[in-house]
């Protein structure tokens, strides 16, 4: 039998988040398979409410776990690593990655109650790991977070370059710079590049990427010019973001200080891998409390946000004796990551109310993205001359504007969301199968299908209320009493002004005195006729039907 490349993204093809990828190498149904990142994404109110994480459906990998010869991070982002805890134990393949994102994973696993040791260290290009039919290199790239690699897999049919998330800068502030010599020397050695395999974030962004350095002289600036207590957020994991600020600060005669447990331990670990170094001294919580407010910066997590991070406690009002008052400043140097959007702007009108200056990312004086724009993208496409173009990191009208380009340029692609297993053996890419995928969601402690149901009841509770009905049956098959009616999260009184509650037992116990026997008798029949009784008073009196339980306790003859 011929042996075949495959590609199948499990996460990450169709939305940005939760990314994890799959090749293969070998006859069809027996390739060995490699995995790149294992990461989450966020969930929200609307669609999966209390749902802690989410992350890509590994139903299909479990299944094939014996071919699985290792799983590699290409960074420390959490929709790149953020699901190793709970996934890497159905998977159990080792782990490569460089040294900063093993520290970061580390901590994660460490956390999780879960021993380190799957994960090996790898340095960079030249440094090749050889697992199964695969060769991987870890080639430095720009990126938001230090130490962001892409990926060279060299397989039997041709090279594939898997980009991770990148930028193309010259100068990071910290990390790496992307460094087009050595892509130009990746895209011309031996048979040159089969398969690009493409971040798509910005492909709408139609203006060349900025340097993370350009915004070292604006922070500056704006720094030195506040006169109360500037507070700045950002992601903790952008470590040159936060150099860049905290500098900012110093230049300005400030006392630093980092607020928020994630952004002290970034540092400390960037600091303990040697990708950051010189970082200005900072001043511990408790010593910020003394002193002036025009001689303080406080550099804090939470720019998306998030209700425990220290920018939504600082909205409340004091977080660790700290609090914000008039005249002074807080600056958003992060973008909003679609979905966030209103929790951010509660938090920017809390601040206002306070009489704090916000200041945002507008005009792109204080932010630059991590991803690379569309010329970025181009150039890359033109640097490389790939055979094959796979946009990836994005979602779908990302990736098929990316495979847009592709085409564009005479270069075979296909747009393949989640599930979608491409044959990449040929000069061109084919849908060659379409794995039942979806996404896992880890509510408190455990690992739930997305299509469980559980959720979905979930939502249907909190927008329809519940009502409990509890009836008890005698050994005769004679109700016992008067039915029972218990409401959550709905009005006690309706249109007629009675008690609801009430009105739904009277109306259950006048059922109950004059049901055939052949209904009472039966669970189903009982069960489904108390509950339409119940939902239609409901809708009678408010109009909206809620979910119903009902409770049908028998007394059994001895
Ligand atoms: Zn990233």
């Amino acid at each position: 039998m011929s042996e075949r490349l495959i590609y199948l993204p499990l996460g990450g093809a169709g939305e940005v988040g939760m990314n994890a990828y799959v090749y293969g190498y070998g006859p069809e149904g027996k390739e060995r398979l490699i995995v790149v990142d294992l990461g989450v994404t966020f969930p929200d109110m609307d669609g999966s409410p209390g749902v802690d994480l989410i992350m890509a459906d590994t139903a299909w990998l479990e299944a094939n776990v014996n071919r699985i010869d290792a799983i590699f991070l290409t960074h420390g982002h959490e929709d790149h690593i953020g699901a190793m805890p709970h996934l890497w134990p159905k998977l159990r393949a080792p782990v490569f990655t460089r040294r900063f994102t093993a520290a970061l994973v580390a901590i994660k696993m460490e956390e999780a109650g879960m021993a380190s040791d799957m994960i090996r260290v790898v340095e960079p290009r030249p440094k090749a790991v050889d697992v199964g039919p695969f060769r991987v290199q870890f080639v430095p790239v720009s990126h938001s977070i230090p130490e962001s690699s892409a990926l060279i897999i060299d397989t039997p049919a041709g090279r594939i370059v898997h980009t991770g998330d990148f930028k193309l800068d010259g100068n990071p502030v910290v990390g790496e710079p992307f460094d087009p010599l050595e892509w130009h020397e990746i895209a011309n050695e031996g048979a040159g590049i089969k398969v690009l395999c493409c971040d798509s974030t910005n492909v709408f962004t139609h203006n060349p990427g900025r340097s993370e350095s350009t915004l070292v002289a604006p922070l500056r600036d704006f720094i030195a010019s506040q006169k109360g207590m500037v507070v700045a957020t950002t992601f903790a994991s952008n470590v040159a973001r936060l150099k860049t600020l905290a500098e900012a600060g110093r230049a300005a005669g400030r006392s630093v200080c980092l607020l928020g447990r994630a952004m002290r331990k970034m540092v400390q670990v960037a600091e303990e891998a040697n990708v950051l170094k010189g970082f200005p001294g900072t001043i511990q919580p408790e010593d910020a409390v003394d002193v002036p407010r025009d001689s303080l910066m406080l550099i804090v997590t939470g720019s998306q946000g998030e209700r425990r991070a220290a920018t939504a406690q600082l909205s409340r009002g004091k977080y660790l004796g700290l609090s914000m008052k008039e005249g002074d400043t807080f600056l958003f140097s992060s973008k909003v990551i679609p979905g966030n959007e209103r929790g951010v702007i509660r938090i920017m009108n809390a601040f206002s109310e306070m009489g704090v200056d916000v200041v945002d990312d507008r005009g792109g004086l204080y932010h630059v993205s991590g991803h690379a724009n569309r010329p970025d993208l181009e150039a890359v496409h033109d640097l490389l001359r790939p055979q094959i173009l796979i946009p990836m990191h994005g979602e779908h009208r990302h990736l098929r504007e990316h495979a847009k380009i592709a085409l564009s340029k005479g270069i075979a692609t296909e747009v393949a969301t989640n599930g979608t297993m491409l044959d990449l053996t040929g000069p061109a890419p084919k849908v060659v199968e379409y794995i039942e995928t979806g996404r896992f969601y880890l509510d408190g402690t455990v690992l739930i299908g997305a299509l469980d149901g559980v959720v979905r009841e979930r939502i249907r509770m909190a927008l329809n209320g519940h009502v409990l009905i509890t009836v008890i049956i005698d050994e005769d098959d004679v109700p016992l009493g008067d039915a029972w009616v218990e409401l959550m999260g709905l009005p006690e009184r309706g249109k007629s002004g009675g008690d609801m509650m009430k009105i739904i037992e009277d109306e259950l116990s006048a059922f109950l005195e004059t049901a055939p026997e052949k209904i009472v008798r039966d669970d189903d029949k009982l069960d489904e006729a108390l509950r339409r009784i119940a939902r239609q008073v409901a809708m009678e009196e408010i109009g909206k039907k809620p979910e119903v339980t009902v409770v049908v306790s028998r007394l059994m003859a001895d």
